[in-house]
């Protein structure tokens, strides 16, 4: 533990946690999860199954659930037990959003619910609702990964981030705002639109700020690194570690990145209905998924469990979310399970060997710019009612169709908000054409792209 890391954990979390009932909550589920990972996989799968059986109680609150799992011949006197789990069918989007009140518990406040609403890969926006004690689960989640990638209390950790809606969504008490940002100096860099400029005053940014980790999305990680290695510009600091999330690895960014910073990738899967889902640890031999907070499963078409090293589509069951309860829900995305052995870093959680899936197009404009297709779905699933679809389509340098699938909800005028918003975005002299479309085909894989570019 470096100094300030000392200080950090000895004077200033035990003064938050003296004055702040919430810091002392995160605190404690942090404290929590650096015991528990070095488990055995045994002790892992016994708290699985007490979780499992208190989700269990929470879901026949919620009138979905109590009509599903009566379907499956369940009664509320079962425990709910792995096995009762894989009877239930997967939870789609679609269930989510036709059924969405459904799902929740009526009894629960209101107030204690935090919208997380996403267009995941497939563009459809939905709504998921998370009660605050399972948003300062997902701090200490990510808090304990970014521990495994070098960080420490204190320590100086840059973004190189898109979604600011991600640190503005909870509304935090002065005290809060500020010992955490004495906990975790930032820098924010924004990710959703590179150029040559920018990423030359990112370099400089980083340079004066020196972090000790970085987190970024993993193709904007990329882009950046190829930049300082096109323009021989020099990085000044050397980073413990560079998380990457939000967007796939793919292998030929890990080389580039690692070269480039001079520090190794720590690859960090979740996404924006449960947050962190599984990552990666210094021995870099796969991702360790959360087994405190999730079951994962890797399924067959039939739903049948893959074998390991056998690609499936991802289920997840939420351990901790009692408001609006997850059970196997179907996130979207491909993945194969590493096999069941200890990783050489000695915890015993479950790891992914890859996911696949999740990719978004990225787009490149005529004067340089790369702007990620995560800002668009930043753009249509942001306030606006009645989208219930979109796809953005680059079919030339300078021309951009966008298609959009909205119910009665929407409000033509707000297509010109959009545009507004897109065009201050892109470079000037960039085309757009706005398209209402009765359904949008999916791609040549069965899937939809809600981001789809042709000239990239
Ligand atoms: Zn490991």
């Amino acid at each position: 533990m470096s100094l300030k890391g000392a200080l950090c954990r000895r004077v200033l979390m035990p003064v938050r946690r003296l004055f702040s009932a919430e810091s002392a909550k995160r605190h404690r589920l942090l404290r929590e999860l650096e015991e528990s990972q070095w488990w055995a996989a045994a002790r892992l799968r016994d708290l699985q199954a007490e979780r499992l059986r208190d989700i269990g109680g929470a879901a026949w609150k919620t009138p979905f659930y109590k009509k599903r799992f009566r379907g499956c011949r369940l009664s509320p006197s079962n425990d709910f037990t792995p096995e009762d789990l894989a009877k239930i069918p997967p939870l789609t989007k679609d269930d989510i959003r036709r059924y969405g009140g459904d799902l929740l518990d009526p009894s629960w406040p209101k107030e204690d619910l935090h919208p997380h609403r996403t267009g995941g890969s497939t563009g459809e926006p939905i709504t998921v609702y998370a009660e605050t004690d399972s948003e300062f689960a997902v701090w200490a989640m990510v808090t304990r990964h970014n521990r495994w990638a070098g960080w420490d209390f204190g320590e100086r950790f840059a973004l190189l981030w898109g979604a600011t809606r991600d640190a503005m969504r909870m509304k935090k008490a002065f005290f809060e705002t500020f010992s955490e940002s004495l906990l975790t100096p930032r820098l924010w860099l924004n990710a959703f639109r590179m150029n040559r400029e920018r990423m030359a005053e990112f370099a400089d940014l980083l340079n004066r700020f020196k972090p000790r980790c970085v987190q970024s999305y993993a193709s904007a990680a990329f882009f950046f690194a190829q930049y300082i290695q096109a323009t021989g510009k020099e990085l000044t600091f050397r980073p413990f570690g560079i998380i990457t999330s939000a967007d796939p690895l793919c292998p030929e960014y890990r080389p580039v990145i690692e070269s480039v910073f001079g520090c190794p990738v720590f690859n960090r899967y979740g996404c924006r209905e449960v947050m962190t889902l599984a990552s990666e640890c210094e021995a870099h031999a796969g991702l360790h998924v959360c087994a405190e907070h999730f079951i994962v499963e890797i399924v067959r078409p039939d739903f049948s469990p893959c074998a390991p090293g056998e690609a499936g589509e991802v289920l997840v069951t939420s351990l901790t979310r009692r408001a609006m309860p997850l059970i196997r829900y179907a996130i979207g995305d491909t993945a194969v399970l590493e096999k069941d052995e200890p990783c050489p870093c000695g915890r015993q959680l479950p790891r992914l060997r890859e996911v696949q899936g999740r990719a978004s197009d990225i787009f490149r404009l005529p004067g340089g710019t790369i702007v990620h297709g995560i800002f668009f779905s930043s753009i249509f699933y942001g306030n606006t009612m009645g989208v219930q679809k979109f796809q953005v389509l680059q079919d030339a340098l300078d021309h951009f169709e966008i298609k959009l699938v909205v119910d009665e909800r929407f409000q033509k005028a707000v297509v010109e908000k959009f545009r507004k918003e897109i065009e201050e975005f892109l470079e000037p002299g960039i085309r757009l054409d706005f398209r209402f479309v009765p359904e949008i085909e999916p791609g040549p894989t069965g899937k939809h792209r809600f981001a789809v570019s042709k000239v990239s």
